[in-house]
Order: structure tokens, then C-alpha cells, then sequence
């Protein structure tokens, strides 16, 4: 029992999780696996104004996102009060804790540690780590209203859940130093500590609001997908001692050590990010592809009913490689939902207006009319046909043909786009474009 690693992931549920915070449960989670041991969630929520429901709830919501499944049941800091304050009250009578009224304003007495001694500590990530007595001061445990302080709930928890490794920010490198003659004094063997360095934007400057976003429900709002969001993060101040970045949850764990974390600020990198992103969606299998754009769709009110499996099939692979993020997806896609409500002027002069792009327009459409079965290979082999048969270049077909269906001068691969659209969905376009423009033009 005493080998088996636990490792546990401490938030404060505030509401969103801090990509720092998430680095940390991701290498928590990685190294459990690594060592077959148990990956615990501890909800420390003992700051009742913040730690509401519905922040617990969305904690509890992105972890499973994420794919970050704990091992037991979650601990709830705010329901063992009575545990800490009962080592409270050990640490009283072994004289290792004073009562006093110190800060505490009349309102009754703080229980308050005892740290007039060296305290030294082996991080597997900075080395050793000594300081002085000189440079530590007593500290409160328990306020004078009962309720323990960050200091003793964190420690009387992580010694109530058998934990043996603590891996966390290393913003906590300085309460680790009141952490340690913690554990002692209640008669425990201190955990072994990791602190992970600090995320940093490219300047060397902890990563804020300012460079972006920084909460995981930033990233999932903006289509990022969970398996990237893990990738990008565990490589934040770890790395397999290869080259290797793109790695599957498997391969990370396989590889995951704490001795490969290192010390220096890891810097996040947004592009970086978006290229993990770009990558996972061109690798998904179809089927999973298929039910993220789905919902993408649903939640941009375009109703998908009647596209059969053969329009997601030829949509699937011209649309991947042009997608960062699962919200470059609608943007690329409406015009098979809607017809544009307007017309790129500019567009309209240059491929309507300058050139011969009404009739080559009132051309396709009879081409088009007179195509049987309409697939991908039929409607694309007939606009390629009638280019060549007037002698034109292929982009003095297309891009008429692009400003009718779409309103301007892009799209998707033609032979797709008229697949998708429909051949009857095309001919109401090249007429409406054509009276609209006629209209509108010289
Ligand atoms: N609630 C603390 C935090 O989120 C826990 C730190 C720890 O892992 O011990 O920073």
C-alpha cells in the first residue's frame, strides 16, 4: 500500500479552470498512470462566496471533457472541517501550535504553528530547497472562528488521502516550506513535491487575460479540442526527452517522468496550440469529426436533417485540412444551409460585370440543367467541359460561378461545392444571380 503512487488535483472551483491548473491535473493525471497508481480530485472549496455549485458543477464538467478521469470518488474540502480542526487541536497539546489573539481582533482566539526552526525540503523538479529560520514566521492554522486556514486544510487532507506525491505550481514553492513541518508535527512523512514552472507568454511574463485566453472554457468556446488542449499542455515544461509532440494519450503516458519537468518557465504558445489543433482534427476517424460539426451546426441554428451520409462524406475531407478550430467550420459551410444575401461588388464587377461572366453563368445553367445524376465527379466534369468547350481558362468559369452560389469569389473545391449545394439548389442561384447582378450592373 505504502508504494502504490496517489496523486491528487487541489482546485479552488471558481468557476474555470486556469490552463496553469490544468497543466497541473494533466501531469498529475500522466504520472499516476505512469506508475499505475491512483489519480484523486480534492475539491478545495472552503471559500464559500466563490466555490459555488455551479462552479463545483463546471469543474466537475471540464474534467470529464478532458478526459481526466479520477480514481475515486472526489474529496470535498468543506466537509471535514471537523478533521481539521481535531488536528488543530492535537497540535495544541503536542506544543507545536499556540492559542492567540494576534489578528485576530477581539472576535476570540487563532491557533497559530510554531516556525522558529530550518526547514528543508528535495523538490524533484528545482533540487534542494532550504530556509532558514530567520526567514520563516509562525502562521495561522485555525482563524479565531474555527475555520483552518489553505496551510492545514491542504496538508491534513493530503495526509487523510494517502498522498505521496505532490505535484502543483510552483507558485506554492513558498507554502511547501510551511507544508513540511506540517506534516511532521502531525506525525506524518511529508509527501515527495514536483513544482511545475510557471506558464509564461513570450515575453518571459506570467501568461494573463492580456495574451489571450487562459481559462479551458475559452478554449472550448473557441472549438479547440480537448485531446489538443491536453497535448499542447503536458508538453509545458515536460517533454519526452525526444522531439516527439504530436503523441497520443498512450504514448504521453508511456513516456510521462517527473525528472523531465523542468524548471524553467514553460512558455505557452497560441500558434502552437492552434497547429495541435489543426493536426488532431485532420487525424479524427470520420464518425467523431462528423457529430463535433454536427453540433457545430445545431448550435449556429442550420438545420442539418436530409444530409445523408453521402454529403458528409464528401464534405468531410476537403473541409478537414481548413479547419484550425471547430468554428472555422459554420463560416465555410453556411452557403449550403443559405443563399447569400448579397453580393461581393467588387467581385461582381470583376467576374460579372468586367468580363463575360453572365453568359458563361446562363451557360452553366443549361450545362448544369441537362446533368442527370448530379455527384461531385457529374456536376465537376460538366463545368470543366463547358470551359473547355469556349475555350476558357477554368477560373473564368469558376469564378462566376463562385459569386452566384456564394455571393463571392470563394469556396470550397467547385466539384464539391455543387455537390453539396445540390443541383437544383445551383440553378436557383445562377437565376436569382443573374436577375440581382443584371440589376445591379452596367
Ligand atoms: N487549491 C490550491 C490551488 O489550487 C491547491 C494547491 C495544491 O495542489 O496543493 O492552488
Amino acid at each position: 500500500m505504502a508504494d502504490v503512487v496517489r496523486v491528487r488535483f487541489a482546485p479552488s472551483p471558481t468557476g474555470d479552470i486556469h490552463i496553469g491548473n490544468l497543466r497541473a491535473a494533466i501531469h498529475n493525471f500522466l504520472f499516476a498512470r505512469h506508475e499505475g497508481g491512483k489519480f484523486l480530485l480534492r475539491i478545495e472549496d472552503t471559500d464559500k462566496e466563490r466555490n459555488t455549485p455551479q462552479a463545483i458543477a463546471s469543474l466537475l464538467d471540464y474534467m470529464a471533457w478532458m478526459g481526466l478521469d479520477f480514481d475515486e470518488p472526489p474529496v470535498y474540502q468543506s466537509k471535514s472541517l471537523a478533521m481539521h480542526q481535531e488536528a488543530a487541536e492535537r497540535l495544541l497539546k503536542s506544543g507545536h501550535a499556540y492559542r492567540s489573539t494576534k489578528g485576530a481582533e477581539g472576535k476570540g482566539e487563532a491557533v497559530v504553528f510554531r516556525l522558529n526552526f530550518d526547514v528543508s525540503y528535495t523538490d524533484i523538479v528545482k533540487g534542494p530547497l532550504t530556509k532558514s529560520a530567520a526567514d520563516l514566521k509562525d502562521f495561522v492554522i485555525l482563524r479565531s472562528d474555527g475555520t483552518p486556514t489553505f496551510h492545514l486544510a491542504n496538508v491534513v487532507d493530503d495526509i487523510a488521502m494517502g498522498i505521496t506525491h505532490v505535484i502543483r505550481g510552483d507558485d506554492h514553492v513558498e507554502n511547501t516550506f510551511k507544508h513540511v513541518p506540517l506534516f511532521r508535527a502531525l506525525g506524518a512523512e511529508p509527501p515527495k513535491y514536483a513544482h511545475l514552472p510557471q506558464i509564461v507568454n513570450d515575453k518571459g511574463k506570467p501568461l494573463s487575460k492580456r495574451d489571450g485566453d487562459v481559462n479551458v472554457g475559452e478554449f472550448r468556446a473557441k472549438g479547440y479540442l480537448p485531446d489538443a488542449l491536453f497535448n499542447a499542455l503536458a508538453l509545458c515544461g515536460w517533454s519526452p526527452g525526444d522531439d516527439r509532440e504530436m503523441m497520443t494519450r498512450e504514448e504521453m503516458i508511456a513516456a510521462f517522468s517527473l525528472e523531465r519537468v523542468r524548471p524553467s518557465p514553460a512558455r505557452f504558445d497560441y500558434r502552437k496550440l492552434e497547429w495541435f489543433n489543426s493536426q488532431y482534427i485532420a487525424r479524427m476517424p470520420a464518425g467523431k469529426l462528423r457529430e463535433l460539426l454536427e453540433g457545430e451546426l445545431a448550435a449556429a441554428g442550420l438545420d442539418t436533417s436530409g444530409r445523408d451520409a453521402r454529403w458528409w462524406d464528401a464534405l468531410l475531407d476537403p473541409v478537414r485540412p481548413r479547419l484550425k478550430t471547430l468554428k472555422d467550420f459554420v463560416p465555410l459551410v453556411r452557403t449550403f444551409f443559405e443563399p447569400p444575401e448579397t453580393y461581393d461588388p467588387k467581385d461582381v464587377r470583376k467576374h460579372l460585370d468586367e468580363g463575360n461572366g453572365r453568359r458563361v453563368l446562363e451557360g452553366l445553367a443549361a450545362v448544369f440543367g441537362a446533368v442527370a445524376d448530379w455527384t461531385a465527379q457529374s456536376a465537376g466534369t460538366a463545368l470543366q467541359k463547358y470551359a473547355e468547350e469556349k475555350g476558357l481558362k477554368f477560373g473564368d468559369a469558376a469564378q462566376p460561378l463562385r459569386v452566384a452560389l456564394n455571393g463571392r469569389a470563394v469556396s470550397l473545391p467547385m466539384d464539391v461545392t455543387l455537390f453539396l449545394m445540390g443541383k437544383d439548389e445551383v440553378l436557383a442561384r445562377i437565376r436569382r444571380c443573374l436577375q440581382r447582378a443584371g440589376a445591379a450592373g452596367t
